[in-house]
């Protein structure tokens, strides 16, 4: 399985890169992000669990995230590989992913993350908030991502570093000029 996880900040255009990449590629894509919306628009159990913690834009625990992650993965044997997507957000995410991996005689081959700078990113989100009405891209909730996210998330790049994974794209310019430096990335694969 040739398996990558797609790194960056809110709105760094994970979500748009991964279509596309899995079109490309024949990756299978999960994002823990829109797993958790469908929960909480179906109003299963684990929906009403997380909605408000989500609604504020904090992390969701680790415990629950990660078995969410692995049921989705098993969900697909027969992958050629995965692209995951907000998912290692904190490093013991990133521990119980290669060991879960590992448990499958797989790993993650790269890290590629999209580097977008604080301006443009507040952009993009109060762009999306006003065409999907998000709740957590509100200004204040945003914050809070934007919190846990350089609290937490930020120390899943140098676990990768380690393990020499990691790859930078800059991920501001057009969409399809964006691809292509991702689509090298993964060609050296
Ligand atoms: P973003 O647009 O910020 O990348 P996502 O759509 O990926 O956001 O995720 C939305 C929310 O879902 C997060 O703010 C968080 O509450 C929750 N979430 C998603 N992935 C994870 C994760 N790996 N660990 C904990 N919480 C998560």
């Amino acid at each position: 399985m040739l398996n990558f996880v797609l790194f960056g900040p809110p709105g760094a255009g994970k979500g748009t890169q991964s279509e596309k990449l899995i079109e490309k590629y024949q990756l299978i894509h999960i994002s823990t992000g829109d797993l958790f919306r469908a929960h909480i628009k179906n109003q299963s159990p684990l929906g009403q669990r997380v909605s408000a913690l989500i609604a504020e834009g904090q992390l969701v625990p680790d415990e629950i995230t990660i078995a969410m992650l692995e049921e989705e993965v098993d969900k697909n044997p027969g992958a050629k590989g995965f692209i995951f997507d907000g998912f290692p957000r904190t490093v013991p995410q990133a521990q119980a992913l290669d060991e879960f991996l590992e448990s499958k005689g797989s790993s993650i081959a790269g890290v590629i993350a999209l580097d977008v700078d604080q301006e443009e990113l507040t952009k993009r989100i109060a762009q999306r908030q006003l065409e999907t009405g998000r709740v957590d891209d509100q200004a204040d909730k945003l914050q809070k991502r934007i919190e846990e996210y350089f609290s937490k998330t930020i120390h899943v790049l140098p676990y990768y570093e380690a393990q020499q994974k990691l790859s930078k794209v800059n991920g501001i310019g057009k969409i399809d000029d964006i691809f292509a430096d991702l689509s090298a990335v993964i060609d050296k694969y």
